[in-house]
């Protein structure tokens, strides 16, 4: 346990340093600077950068128009090189190759109701840091989530409708030990905020792969909140808690 919260604190660490060496994302959004194909291996704080350029591609409407192409397809036949895992929600409104307008073969994608992690989601995201290259987890949550909800409304008699849906809003429960009794806020934004950075704790607690990665600094963890109207994902910079 003691090297655990010693992780624990070394992702915060990194989430604070990371955050702070990051230039205005203003600065970089005219520049997709990245080819789809070769990117496995990249630097996680270069891949971050890369992940917030196409978001504010993506704000301002202007999006790359070589990612979907018959191109980028061929690039990736012979095998994927993705630069990023992204552990998302289901939600319609949020799907991440479009919100970080990112090409084919660039992100790897572990989705699910409120990012409530299962074995098979782990197992996911296990195999592409061992087998795929990417150094970046992200985990994304949203403004106003379903799942985020259902699990607040759910929290004393933990029953979600069917023994699936128990599960998943189970293993957000702890997530919301210090918040469920207090007033929920505008757009479940603190609540989903404390999501992102549970639903990263229990990925760091679960995966011994994750965490040896994490440990020897071959990978890197963050997590950031997208917002519905303007389409931004807000990067949260605290400790994880
Ligand atoms: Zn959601």
């Amino acid at each position: 346990m003691k090297n655990l919260f010693a992780l624990f604190a070394a992702l915060s660490l990194v989430l604070s340093i990371s955050a702070g060496a990051n230039p205005p994302a203003a600065a970089h959004a005219a520049s997709a600077g990245h080819s789809a194909h070769g990117a496995a291996g990249v630097d996680p704080d270069k891949a971050w950068q890369w992940l917030k350029n196409g978001n504010t591609r993506f704000v301002k409407g202007n999006l790359r128009r070589d990612g979907q192409n018959n191109q980028a397809r061929q690039a990736n036949v012979a095998g994927q090189h993705p630069h990023a895992i992204l552990v998302s929600c289901s939600d319609s409104r949020v799907p991440p190759e479009l919100v970080f307008d990112q090409k084919i073969g660039e992100l790897f994608v572990v989705r699910s109701a409120g990012q409530s992690l299962d074995d098979s989601g782990i197992a996911s995201i296990e195999y592409a840091v061992e087998h795929l290259g990417p150094r970046l987890i992200v985990v994304m949550g949203h403004e106003s989530c379903g799942a985020v909800k259902a699990a607040l409304d759910t929290m004393e008699s933990k029953k979600a409708g069917s023994p699936s849906l128990d599960h998943l809003v189970a293993n957000l429960h702890p997530h919301f030990s210090t918040l469920a009794k207090g007033p929920r806020s505008n757009g479940l934004v603190i609540e989903g905020k404390a999501n992102v950075k549970g639903v990263a704790k229990d990925l760091v607690t679960r995966s011994a792969i994750v965490r040896d990665a994490l440990e020897h600094g071959k990978i890197k963890i963050v997590t950031g909140l997208y917002r519905l109207g303007s389409g931004q994902v807000e990067w949260d910079e605290s400790s994880a808690h």
